[in-house]
């Protein structure tokens, strides 16, 4: 319902048909899919668990924190979803600007016919336009020419904070959890006084395995994981077909991290 081109049920679907025995849904601020997955994995026989990932600005970095096992229905989850929602429009506006500057034209209108949902207008639309106007071969060139982290077209935005996300992820019943570690321009002592101030906040986990993450990081965050007493998710971060990692391909978890699935009162 953000920024997959694959609809809630056919995601589902494409997961089952890859063996995946449980899958959570995570759009970027948004729950709007959960029904329409909770069906098809009741369709395909597959558990699905609630989830979404929160855009959140931490000093000045943009970090993604995944809520797993969230009530959707959660008044405060709700209201906090939507008030992070709300900048998009805006921030795409002033992304276009950016792009103008740089003497690229039509950007706003044409990620926002991608994105179809304009309040969930996102770099990834912008980059799948210039991808689909050859100004970019494919979307990870226009991240790294344009929209990456200090890249031109990244402009400020500022998001929840840290200790909001993980309170409405935590009052609706979920666990929090710090998304693709590897993504984020953070040193060493930036990253440890992240997860040091998650895990104060009541943060339950980090993703050891993530699908944008080389495995050869995996055994890095799990040593991150064990050192701040985290669970460890593992996340696909699966957006399309051609563009992400598949489905079920994942490594699995290295031995001595605990699940967070555990955490979440599953084997
Ligand atoms: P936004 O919420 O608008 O900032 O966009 C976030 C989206 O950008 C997420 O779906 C990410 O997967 C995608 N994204 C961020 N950095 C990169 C990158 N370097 N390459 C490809 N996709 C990226
Ligand atoms: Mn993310």
């Amino acid at each position: 319902m953000s920024d997959g081109t694959v609809s809630p049920a056919a995601l589902v679907a494409r997961a089952a048909r890859r063996g995946v025995c449980t899958l959570a849904l995570t759009d970027h601020d948004d729950t709007a899919g959960l029904a329409e997955a909770a069906a098809a994995a009741q369709e395909h026989g597959i558990r699905l668990i609630n989830g979404v990932e929160i855009s959140v600005t931490w000093q000045a970095h943009t970090i993604h924190v995944v809520g797993l096992g969230i009530d959707p229905d959660h008044p405060l989850l709700q209201d906090g979803l939507a008030a992070t929602r709300s900048g998009r429009i805006d921030r795409a506006k002033r992304m276009a600007l950016a792009f103008d500057g740089l003497g690229i034209h039509g950007t706003f209108d044409g990620a926002a016919a991608l994105a179809g949902n304009p309040r969930m207008i996102s770099r990834t639309h912008f980059a799948r336009y210039l991808c689909d106007t050859g100004k970019v071969k494919n979307v990870k060139d226009a991240f790294r020419h344009w929209l990456g982290a200090g890249r031109p077209c990244n402009v400020e935005q500022e998001w929840a904070r840290l200790s909001d996300a993980v309170s409405w992820i935590n009052a609706s019943g979920g666990v929090a959890v710090i998304a693709h570690p590897a993504r984020y321009a953070l040193d060493g002592p930036q990253l440890r006084a992240l997860l040091a101030e998650f895990v104060d906040l009541g943060g339950a986990a980090i993703e050891v395995v993530a699908g944008s993450q080389q495995p050869g990081q995996h055994a890095v965050f799990a040593r991150h994981a064990r050192a701040f007493g985290l669970a460890a998710s593992c996340g696909s971060d699966f957006h399309s077909p051609l563009e992400s990692r598949d489905l079920g391909g994942l490594s699995p978890l290295p031995a001595a991290c605990e699940p967070v699935w555990h955490r979440l009162g599953l084997d």
